[in-house]
């Protein structure tokens, strides 16, 4: 189960908490909400087809001042993004619950479970009925929640790649729909990777479980890895091939895995051993990234209002193959 809040502060609350009420993550995971967990009475049911699969999108009773097309052009965005990055929807069957929040606005919290209710991934998102377009193009929310449904469940010690998973491959797939440019991209990753370095202290991604390195640290772990896997591949090869390959062997939500399973699936895909050995180096010790020298490699660079590119950086090609310039779609397909 992974729970993603509104904002940062209810996130790093919610988070917070869990850390701390070991064994009681279930009670600790609604970041402050208390009313019923699943309302009983369901007041629109639409679906959408996607990639091979069946979204089906529930509205529990109640108010939105968003017309409900305008929110279901915000979830079909989520899932184009998703499809665009795995080539397909991971799963063949999720439902998405989508619950108003009386008196609420701003941007939506999401949980996301696999294997219940017969669908291989549940996403409840509780949605403020004030909640406006802007609200909804800043939204990462969504497709983060979606993306969960295209890795393995693990160990709660490894809680970090799960939601470090989702982070780095949320705004690279709005990039890819042309939701997010690549400016907004890697400005973004800039100015948050550091969250994810180990504080003093630190003992290792698997031992560490703070919100900076569950969510940063993982996002860190997954950017590292598709560089690596870059560098050693001549740019033949990424971590999206790794977390294709994952999907498509039955890598996704509504499944137990143990990391390593995934990550040698991963490692056989790509042709190199990079996941599996820098979840080795990364799991008990903390390992540093120097990330002014990785930017400075990929040319990347503070620039008025955010970054810009050098192109003739020795990196320029890995950084346009995670998230370019070159490919911006022609058509968003955003909601807003
Ligand atoms: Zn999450």
């Amino acid at each position: 189960m992974k729970s993603c809040g509104t904002g940062w502060f209810c996130f790093l609350l919610s988070t917070f908490l869990f850390v701390h009420a070991a064994g009681g993550r279930a009670a600790a995971q609604d970041g402050g909400w208390h009313g019923p967990r699943f309302p009983a009475k369901i007041a629109a049911s639409r679906e959408i087809k996607m990639g091979g699969a069946t979204l089906q999108v529930d509205f529990a009773d109640g108010h939105f001042d968003l017309p409900l097309d305008v929110l279901m052009q915000h979830v079909q965005a989520a899932a184009a993004a998703v499809t665009a990055y795995y080539g397909r929807f991971p799963v063949n069957r999720a439902r998405v619950l989508i619950v108003p929040i009386p008196g609420r606005g701003g941007e939506p919290q999401g949980t996301t479970w696999g294997d219940m209710g017969g669908f291989q991934g549940f996403t409840r998102i509780r949605m403020g009925e004030h909640t406006t377009t802007a609200d909804l193009a800043d939204d990462w929310v969504m497709t983060h929640e979606l993306v969960h449904y295209a890795f393995p469940s693990l160990p709660d010690d490894q809680h970090w790649m799960e939601e470090g998973l989702a982070t780095y491959i949320e705004a690279i797939a709005r990039h890819e729909t042309g939701e997010l440019t690549a400016q907004r991209v890697w400005g973004d990753m800039m100015r948050d990777m550091p969250k994810g370095e180990p504080a003093p202290g630190d003992e290792g991604l698997d031992r560490t479980h703070t919100w900076g390195r569950t969510y940063w640290g993982g996002a860190l772990f997954c950017l590292s890895a598709d560089v690596a896997i870059r560098r050693q591949t001549g740019n033949r090869k990424g971590l999206r091939d790794a977390l294709r390959a994952i999907v498509a062997q039955g890598g996704t939500i509504d499944q137990e895995w143990p990391l390593e399973r995934a990550l040698e699936i991963g490692d056989r895909a790509t042709g190199t051993h990079v996941l599996t050995q820098q979840y080795a180096a990364w799991k008990d010790a903390p390992v540093q990234v120097d990330l002014p020298a990785l930017w400075k490699e990929l040319g990347i660079r503070p620039a008025e209002g955010g970054v810009d590119f050098v192109a003739d950086a020795p990196l320029a090609a890995v950084r346009e193959a995670i998230a370019g310039e070159a490919k911006a779609p022609a058509h968003p397909v955003a909601a807003h």
